[in-house]
């Protein structure tokens, strides 16, 4: 299917402004084909007011959620081959990495399909009346979320699927029944292009009302941020830099009517490496630690890149391994050349900072035209980490930092010190994790995800998972964006007082047609 590079306004596709751009293949620097128009002011207007109309005119039957979710996951099936073929091109990630991220996004869709299906996740609460209670009567009261309204989605660059155009957010706010309009990431509109037909098509065959689903190109800085500030918005998902979503969080909660940014931004996810597991297998926890630090060339939220350890011989073995490993690493692409630029800077300024090692760095040189980088090790000591927070900041790519402690205390210090994170991991013996308590206390503090041995990346979606974590990983660590439980983010709820029950939504009604659990006068019950 040739790309129009046009932008997708609800049932049309609409390309009118003269500003345009190409997708760039990372791994030659060359241009792609097709020129991708920037959305003008008109289109932009277009859009805010099609998804006010679609909201006020939402489907009531949450069927109509279920054939919406679970047609874009067909429809994103149904590009096939070509899809693969394009995102690699923008990207640099290999075919195998992209199916597996679109069985993921296909599957989230499902699985959000399912909850909504199944209706539960409203969190219907009754209170019945007791007019005769004294000294006052107790009045009739039902409560329920509710869709919050039409949802702006920030494309990530490091997920061009899961965390894109039909990603994490757009699903969760198309469950909560919010229309969605996307900001393509320019880092990948061919792809954003493929999946939004693919949204499209879905949205037009279950019957959504006009404009329930849109996707811009167009700069974050002046795009994005015109649509952040515009009254129809209600809520902004995003991903990506600390900068960046700090930007939209602050422009969103100094409008008139302030509103709820929903941003997953930097982490360094530290694992801490008890001396009794160290001692019982450095190799093999520096072998798995390898491989996750290096995984997608370390361009993901949950990369660990910090290792908190006493300072011994069996943290030298550790270190040894893996600065083996990392040397011979063949130098990979990442995603685009302003992603490289700044693991430079972060490579360069932790290799520039006073009582900083250079552990290790590739042996063979990364070629600049392909958008490669070397992995790199560095080994500081807790007294200089405490000292300088800067050295705890993430570095987006495969890097990571050692710290050596001198005792169990120094380690808790550390864990102290740590900023917000989206994971924190434990390797210790099972005698050890006994004996960890104020360690483990504290990390729940810290981090949204903890992990009992095991490394961060790879995160599993289900109903229990939690991907969010104090500020700076995410603007609100109450929420995740990963799992059914990121529905909530863009819902608000509503109660309803001595409402007659045919006016009530179905969900709160006595007798409960939709079948879905409740909480009726405290007792969880269908
Ligand atoms: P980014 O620069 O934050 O861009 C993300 C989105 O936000 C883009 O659509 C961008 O616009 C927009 N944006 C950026 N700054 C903005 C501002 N001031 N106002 C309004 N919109 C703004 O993220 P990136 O390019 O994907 O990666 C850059 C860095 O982010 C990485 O090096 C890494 O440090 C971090 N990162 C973190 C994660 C994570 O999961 N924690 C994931 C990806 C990246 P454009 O569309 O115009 O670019």
């Amino acid at each position: 299917m040739p790309l129009h590079g046009q932008n997708i306004i609800g049932k049309s596709t609409c390309g009118k402004g003269s500003d345009t751009f190409r997708a760039v293949d990372p791994s030659t620097s060359q241009a792609l084909e097709t020129d991708f128009h920037n959305a003008t002011q008109a289109e932009k207007d277009q859009v805010l007011a099609l998804a006010d109309q679609a909201f006020a005119n939402r489907p009531k039957d949450p069927a109509r959620t279920v054939e919406l979710l679970n047609r874009c996951a067909d429809e994103i099936e149904e590009v096939g081959d070509e899809l693969i073929e394009r995102c690699t091109a923008e990207t640099a990630l290999p075919a195998p990495r992209l199916q597996g991220e679109r069985a993921r996004t296909c599957n989230q869709l499902r699985l959000f399909a399912r909850l909504v299906e199944e209706g539960s996740w409203i969190d219907a609460r009754i209170d019945t009346a007791i007019p005769d209670r004294t000294p006052l009567p107790k009045p009739d009261m039902r409560r329920m979320l509710t869709p919050i309204g039409p949802v702006l989605v920030f494309g990530a660059s490091n997920f061009p699927l899961a965390f894109s155009v039909a990603g994490g957010d757009t699903a969760s706010a198309f469950a909560a029944g919010c229309p969605v309009i996307v900001k393509a990431r320019p880092a990948h509109p061919g792809t954003s292009e493929l999946v939004g037909q693919a949204v499209q098509k879905a949205a037009t065959a279950a019957g959504m009302p006009e404009g329930w689903f849109a996707m811009l190109h167009g700069p974050g800085r002046t795009t994005g941020t015109y649509l952040a500030k515009h009254p129809v918005v209600k809520a902004v998902g995003f991903t990506g830099s600390l900068s960046g979503g700090r930007a939209l969080f602050d422009l969103a909660t100094s409008r008139p009517d302030p509103i709820p940014v929903y941003a997953e931004m930097g982490s360094i996810n530290p694992v801490f490496l008890m001396p009794e597991a160290l001692a019982e297998r450095a190799e093999q926890i520096a072998d798995g630690f390898y491989q996750s630090v290096t995984l997608g060339v370390g361009q993901f939220c949950t990369n660990p890149g910090l290792v908190v350890a006493i300072d011994n011989e069996h943290l030298e073995k550790f270190v040894a391994v893996l600065c083996q490993h990392v040397k011979q690493m063949v130098p990979a692409t990442m995603l685009l050349a302003t992603i490289l630029d700044s693991y430079e800077q972060g490579v360069q300024s932790l290799s520039k900072a006073g009582g900083v090692e250079v552990a290790a760095q590739a042996r063979q040189a990364p070629d600049r035209d392909k958008t490669q980088c070397a992995a790199a090790v560095f080994v500081t000591d807790a007294e200089k980490l405490l000292d300088d927070r800067s050295l705890s900041h993430e570095v987006f790519g495969p890097s990571t930092l050692i710290v050596r402690c001198r005792n169990t205390n120094q380690m808790l210090e550390v864990a102290r010190h740590l900023e917000g994170q989206l994971t924190a991991t434990v390797h210790a013996t099972q005698d050890e994790l006994d004996r960890c308590g104020e360690l483990l206390a504290t990390l729940e503090t810290k981090a949204g995800r903890l992990l009992f041995g095991g490394f961060p990346t790879g995160l599993e979606v289900c109903a229990s998972t939690h991907h969010g974590g104090p500020y700076p990983a995410t603007t609100d660590g109450r929420s995740t964006s990963v799992g059914t439980g990121a529905i909530e983010r863009f819902t608000r709820a509503v109660c309803y007082q001595d409402f007659p029950q045919n006016l009530l939504p179905p969900q709160l009604r006595d007798d409960n047609p939709t079948g879905i659990w409740r909480l009726v006068d405290g007792q969880r019950t269908k």
